[in-house]
């Protein structure tokens, strides 16, 4: 017998079809860890309503390395840190596109160029936009960019070069994040995720959990996400980094990471949940769990500054589960409108997912 927070949450979303209250999701997160497999069931149900058994897969090129001057307490990037973190220019166009085609060749569908930079300067920006158009033309991969910060123009000039997908994650609670982050603000990142979205590019936003934020913090975070509408969620679990103010942080349990993601899952039903870096340390033989806890979408390879495990693996893992790898542009995007309902959207999802607080 599932418990009457479940039997509420699975009413809300799979017999209402309307979005979890926080009060639901605060009553579903106080089950105990024992009935983590009721969670999970349900989230897994959940993904397959809204979005599918599909996997989207997804490949990261750390284009420009290190020297960020801004002070994120997570990142071995920041020049604030002695990390021993490379430290490199933007790459030439040639490492770029040999990054991309190896994306191609491991069976992703999206590449990410990704820039530790506050923001990036317009010669970045043109560099950035060279590698799109070139990416594009040689391999068809949908790419999406994380390049920090951005201006209204430079939002449009990337949704004019064909970005299908801007990443720029909220990181953390707001609760939590000026004790993360004093460089910049929560809504200076609230501000370019919604340009992105202004721009007409797709949104790319979550965070990493696991850095000291409660439980109820972390459903805020959920919450404050959907307010955003984000198309992709990142889901990174804390793998502390020598040199950052986080390093000897206490990581997450597996059960804790499962049952944050099944969470997301209940609060963000329609969203693409990539389970991002962090996922081989914290969830260890468990990763196939997180895919049948919500989850829906993996970073293969490596990551920004820690190395992943082989495509080959998390390729074997699908076909062990039976989900299959998305296709290619446009496959499985559903977006929850305001009346909860889900529908496959012909452009970049632009519909927020209604919040309520009671
Ligand atoms: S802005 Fe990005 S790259 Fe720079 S320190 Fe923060 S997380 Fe790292």
């Amino acid at each position: 017998m599932p418990s009457d927070a479940l039997a509420t949450a699975e009413r809300a979303l799979l017999v209402e079809r309307r979005p979890l209250t926080r009060a639901e999701a605060v009553a579903v997160a106080q089950e105990p860890l024992d009935l983590l497999p009721d969670l999970v069931a349900l989230a897994h149900r959940v993904r397959l309503e809204y979005c599918g058994d599909s996997v989207e897969l997804e490949s990261l090129i750390n284009a420009k390395s290190g020297a960020c001057p801004e002070d994120c307490a997570f990142c071995s990037q920041s020049v604030k840190f002695d990390t021993g973190v490379d430290v490199y220019a933007f790459l030439d166009l040639e490492e770029v596109l040999a990054a991309a085609h190896a994306t191609r060749a491991a069976g992703a569908t999206q590449f990410c160029i990704v820039v530790a930079v506050r923001g990036p300067s317009e010669r970045l920006l043109d560099k950035v936009i060279e590698a799109v158009d070139a990416v594009h033309e040689q391999t068809g991969l949908e790419v999406a960019c994380s390049l920090g910060l951005l201006t209204p123009a430079q939002a449009q000039r990337l949704a004019d070069a064909g970005v299908r997908r801007y990443n720029h994650n909220l990181e953390a609670p707001r609760a939590r994040f000026p004790e993360l982050c004093t460089t910049h603000t929560y809504d200076d990142r609230v501000e370019t995720a919604r340009l992105a979205i202004d721009a007409g590019m797709e949104l790319c936003c979550g965070g990493i959990l696991g850095m000291g934020e409660t439980l109820e913090q972390r459903i805020d975070f959920a919450f404050e996400l959907a307010e955003l509408g984000p198309c992709e969620v990142p889901i990174n679990l804390l793998d502390p980094r020598p040199g950052t103010p986080l390093a000897d942080h206490e990581t997450m349990s597996a059960r804790e990471a499962l049952q944050a993601i099944a969470l997301f899952r209940l609060i963000l039903p329609s969203a693409w949940l990539r389970l991002a870096g962090g996922r081989e340390r914290v969830l260890g033989e468990l990763q196939g769990m997180g895919l049948l806890a919500g989850a829906n979408a993996l970073i293969v390879g490596n990551y920004l500054t820690t190395t992943g495990r082989s495509p080959e693996a998390d390729h074997a893992l699908l076909e062990a589960l039976g989900m299959p790898v998305a296709e290619g542009p446009g496959e499985g995007r559903f977006v929850v409108d305001a009346t909860g309902s889900h529908a496959l959207p012909a452009k970049p999802a632009r519909t927020t997912i209604p919040v309520t607080t009671t």
